[in-house]
């Protein structure tokens, strides 16, 4: 079984795998950079983002040189913005202290920002042949299924089984390879939801498929609750005299989710509350004072899923006739309408704007 299971593998992956563009080629940049925007995301979507930043970015010098802004607009969508915020760190790092070339060896590598063991070993596996294997959600579920390993994934112990069963099933083949064909045989056949098992090229020896237990691999130990977070966005509308339309901006300076995008005004609750209640809260209070104001439509409650939180968020729209009074003390920023799209917001914002595009 441990023989031939790396030449069955990589037979099977040069007649099956996809072409990506940053497949077959060495070049370190292309693999980190698809490695980094395809965490938590699927290829489908991650690709387009791909291209654009390896048009507007073409290397790691110029990477190195972006403003923060330009990256959060071009990584909008995306989420999980410490990603963009890694992905500036890391391209400034290998830039100063490793004159723009990538180390080859996974230790060295896993000293740069945003690259943990996984990244890591893509790297150094595909780009530069080190024999090391890379361990991602595909490979575990493979792994699990085929050997009939019962470890939960999360654990420091089932990470270290894993690897080492990769490790072993890794000796004497081509690294990267080898590890893209884990993850593609993971991500096309052996997905987690009803896999063609009768098809495959292991199932005379897939311990899952012979008890009937394929679903039930890999164990993963339960997920931490997930907190119901309720944002009453205040979308403001302020009508200058004559001139064009401005709306209010916020910068998201506080340790919390989305930091350093921009949102709108927000009075946040733990519990769901009528529209209309939070016109006559103190916190409304605060940031509209004595401002003569008149609503212009409430949204229907717009849901974002992050990994541990679910945020619910209706948006008031209000038209104002002068700076509400919070304005200052809020930081609040006005933005000429046809500007909102030069600041970076998230993706729950920017479903809203898109929504709002024939009135805006
Ligand atoms: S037999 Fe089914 S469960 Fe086993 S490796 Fe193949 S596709 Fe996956």
């Amino acid at each position: 079984m441990l023989d031939d299971f790396g030449d069955k593998l990589i037979h099977w992956y040069e007649r099956n795998k996809r072409n990506l563009p940053w497949r077959d080629c060495a070049d370190p940049y292309k693999i980190w950079l698809s490695e980094i925007i395809l965490q938590q995301t699927r290829v489908e979507q991650g690709m387009d983002y791909y291209l654009k930043f390896i048009r507007r970015f073409p290397d790691i010098f110029s990477l190195a040189k972006a403003s923060q802004q330009e990256i959060y607009k071009m990584w909008q969508g995306l989420g999980y913005y410490n990603r963009a915020n890694n992905l500036m760190a890391a391209a400034q790092t290998i830039v100063d202290d490793f004159g723009g070339s990538f180390p080859q060896q996974p230790r060295e590598l896993m000293k740069i920002k945003g690259i943990g063991p996984y990244t890591a070993a893509a790297v150094a596996s595909i780009a530069f042949d080190v024999a090391v294997p890379v361990v991602d959600g595909n490979v575990f579920r493979v792994l699990a299924r085929i050997f009939g390993i019962a470890t939960p994934i999360q654990t420091g112990r089932g990470k270290k089984e894993f690897e080492t069963l990769a490790a072993t099933l890794l000796q004497n083949h081509p690294p990267g390879t080898f590890n893209q064909a884990m993850m593609e045989f993971g991500a096309l056949f052996c997905q987690p939801k009803n896999p063609d098992c009768q098809q495959c090229i292991f199932l005379d020896t897939c311990q899952a498929a012979k008890n009937g237990t394929v679903e039930q691999f890999p164990v993963k130990q339960p997920k931490a609750a997930v907190r119901n977070r309720f944002f009453y966005y205040l979308f403001i509308e302020f009508a200058q005299n004559g001139g064009p339309r401005a709306f209010v901006l916020k910068k998201r300076n506080q340790k919390d989710i989305w930091r350093n995008l921009y949102d709108f005004p927000l009075v946040e609750y733990g519990k769901r509350k009528q529209p209309e209640e939070i016109l006559h809260m103190p916190e409304f209070n605060d940031l509209i004072g004595q401002t003569t104001f008149t609503v212009s439509s409430v949204s229907r409650e717009y849901c974002h899923q992050l990994t541990h939180q679910k945020i619910h968020a209706v948006f008031i729209h209000l038209i104002v006739d002068k700076k509400p009074a919070g304005f200052a003390e809020n930081a609040l920023i006005l933005v000429d309408e046809k500007k909102i799209d030069n600041y970076p917001v998230p993706r729950l914002l920017d479903r809203y704007l898109q929504d709002q595009e024939n009135l805006i």
